[in-house]
């Protein structure tokens, strides 16, 4: 991977008439974790969904391991596999194992044989600490449970950075932090990161740069020390006295 694993430069995105991105230029060099934040409707999600193509910017350039974001076919297809997205509502296929859930991509899209996507899946399945649940199907886990096979399902599948939106929002209070440590666990390793949280606990233990989002802008970033210590904008500090 390049030095700077994500690019974006002057990206603008409208739905229809309304401007949903303004403006936005951000840079995430390997390695770093970058948290964003900001009220709801502020435009994160749209963010990260035109970082792995799942939305299209209609200006302005994103690239991705130096390579630009295009409509061709070959291009998704090389943003799909070099990056990963664990959701809100982990969107976990409920009719499968979790096994399943997680072989599915690497046989289809990386041609593992069964066998090597099935000993890749416990070793991740390890990794989030829930090897045991293999066998069960998605409803059969808690939250916090179905949010680690999100995960795994997506480390499998051997990605160079991953993007999470509201990964810990759906969650029970008490599941949260087993669903944070595991990204704090990848954070430590070295993965590049791209966290859409509120979890502001988590954001100052890892995060190299704080993004704050309102209306479509990123309003301010910068190293956590120094977003939190002192925010300069009023609409952030207000965010943050209202979130802290
Ligand atoms: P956030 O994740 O910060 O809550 P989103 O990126 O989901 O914000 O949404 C930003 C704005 O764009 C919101 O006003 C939302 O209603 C609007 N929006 C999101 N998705 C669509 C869509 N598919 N079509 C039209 N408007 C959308
Ligand atoms: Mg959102």
């Amino acid at each position: 991977m390049t030095e700077t694993a994500i690019e974006l430069v002057g990206v603008n995105k409208w739905y229809g008439t309304f401007h949903v991105l303004k403006d936005i230029n951000l840079t995430v060099e390997t390695g770093q974790k970058v948290v964003i934040c900001g009220p709801s409707g502020s435009g994160k999600s749209t963010v990260v969904r035109c970082i792995n193509r799942l939305e299209e910017h209609q200006k302005g350039q994103i690239l991705v391991d130096g390579v630009e974001l295009t409509n061709d076919a070959a291009s998704v297809n090389r943003i799909r596999s070099e990056v990963g997205m664990v959701f809100q509502q982990f969107n976990l296929f409920p009719h499968l194992t979790v096994l399943d859930n997680l072989t599915l991509g690497p046989v289809k899209a990386r041609g593992l044989t069964k066998k090597e996507a099935e000993e890749r899946a416990r070793h991740y399945l390890e990794r989030v600490h829930i090897p045991d649940q293999a066998e069960k199907r998605p409803g059969q886990l808690s939250g916090g449970q179905q949010q680690r096979v999100a995960i795994a399902r997506s480390l499998c599948m051997e990605p160079k950075v991953l993007l999470f939106d509201e990964p810990t929002s759906a969650l029970d209070p008490e599941m949260i932090s087993e669903v944070l440590d595991v990204m704090v666990d990848l954070a430590n390793e070295g993965m590049t990161m791209v966290v859409v949280t509120h979890e502001m606990g988590f954001a100052r233990k890892v995060a190299d740069n704080m993004i704050f989002m309102d209306a479509g802008e990123i309003v301010e970033h910068g190293p956590p020390e120094e977003f939190f210590g002192a925010p300069r904008s009023e609409r952030c500090q207000k965010f943050l006295s209202q979130i802290l």
